[in-house]
């Protein structure tokens, strides 16, 4: 079942950004999407309308509301999202930008036949769903990928350090990687000071990002619904933006057995 005209308002209320009948169309059609993808495989622990609206949608919307993220799409820049699993934040943000050229990786290749699936039903042509781990694709030998992105972006994937050992090799120089995070992001910049220089990175800001949800709680929600927009807008969010500003050694991404035991 699509979502109601409510979630939608909620939605274009919290990304006011987004606020085209098709864009919003396609995210309620998503939405359909998501629900009988994962009667079939595992993608999502959610699928209340509310809770897909907040943590799905909104949540992977937000990264368009960063100005810097925001130039990337608005330019039509090639993107990449890096362990998208069942298309977040990938999906959303192709909704809003239907022709913008965005590879959406994923080392599990049932998920991703299931988002190829859903591309082609959102008719969303210009997204790419591949399948592969990203240090394998995004390895020197591999040329395809490897620095062919002008943004890329993750979340929820890995701690910092070796998030940025996956996902650096893919940004090309000049580009910029958005990677998303909670409550744990200062600890998670202060482990990653060593790495993402050595990855040809620099840390260009760690963007607060904030969700006024204060609108919905006078509209007809129940509850239940209502506790959970309290508590997805007083959550801690960040974007870390980290700028490429120089090559990628070849001898990163190392495999990820070495990646998690000894990040840089
Ligand atoms: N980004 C999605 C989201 O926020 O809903 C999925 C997050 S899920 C917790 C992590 C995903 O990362 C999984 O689908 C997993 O298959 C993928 N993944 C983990 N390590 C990976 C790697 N080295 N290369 C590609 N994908 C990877």
């Amino acid at each position: 079942m699509p979502l109601e005209q409510k979630y939608l308002d909620l939605i274009r209320g919290a990304v006011p950004t987004v606020d085209d009948p098709a864009t919003l169309d396609r995210l309620s059609h998503l939405y359909d999407l998501v629900v009988e993808t994962n009667q079939k495989i595992n993608i999502t622990s959610l699928v209340s309308p509310i809770d897909v609206s907040l943590k799905h949608l909104i949540d992977s919307l937000t990264l368009a509301t960063i100005p810097e993220v925001k130039k990337c799409l608005d330019a039509g820049y090639e993107c990449c999202d890096i362990g998208c699993g069942g298309g977040f934040p990938g999906l959303p943000v192709a909704c809003a930008y239907p022709t913008l050229p965005l590879t959406m990786i994923d080392s599990t290749a049932k998920k991703i036949a299931a988002l190829k699936e859903n591309a082609e039903a959102l008719s969303l042509e210009c997204v790419s769903p591949v399948s592969g781990r990203g240090e394998d694709l995004a390895a020197a030998k591999r040329g395809q990928y490897r620095e062919a992105y002008r943004l890329c972006f993750s979340r929820a994937v890995a701690r910092l350090p070796v998030l940025c050992e996956l996902c650096l090799p893919f940004v090309s120089v000049g580009g910029l990687f958005a990677a998303m995070k909670g409550m744990q992001t200062g600890e998670e910049v202060r482990e990653s000071l060593r790495a993402i220089p050595m990855l040809g990175g620099k840390i260009v800001d760690v963007r607060e990002v904030k969700v006024d949800l204060d609108f919905a709680l006078s509209m007809d929600f129940n509850d239940e619904e209502k506790d959970k927009i309290r508590e997805f807008s007083s959550a801690s969010r960040y974007t870390v933006l980290i700028e490429k500003n120089k090559k990628t050694l070849d001898v990163y991404p190392r495999k990820w057995a070495q990646m998690t035991k000894k990040p840089l």
